[in-house]
């Protein structure tokens, strides 16, 4: 960490954030933000995927809309990536039961007396 922060430059406070943010995006692991210490040794291998997908879901469209995308992910991928995110987050919902409508578990009994009791 303390290499890295040198090599780039910065803080190691800040790195420790620019590692945090970019965390969920790597190739198969996590590095252990929070026990991490100067002498940490960390890996850095950027799915370029997860990353786009993580930008979409955190509606950072100042990150995913960079035009430097372009040399990274086809815009088709890209679109793909964004559609998969959206409708992760969808929640269907279904027809609404009565108190007194029949349980949809087909118990045969009234909602309220069924799976409905305590809801
Ligand atoms: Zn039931």
């Amino acid at each position: 960490m303390k290499e890295l922060a040198e090599k780039y430059n910065t803080e190691l406070l800040i790195m420790t954030g620019f590692l945090d943010g970019i965390n969920e995006s790597l190739k198969g692991y996590e590095n252990p933000i929070d026990t991490m210490e100067e002498d940490t040794v960390v890996k850095i291998e950027i799915d370029p995927e997860k990353l786009y997908y993580n930008m979409v879901e955190a509606k950072a469209d100042w990150l995913y809309g960079l035009p430097q995308w372009d040399a990274i992910l086809t815009p088709e991928k890209r679109k793909e990536l964004y559609k998969a995110q959206k409708i992760s987050g969808t929640v269907i919902k279904g027809p609404k039961i009565g108190r007194n409508d029949p349980c949809p578990c087909g118990s045969g009994k009234k909602y309220k007396k069924c799976c409905g009791k305590n809801a």
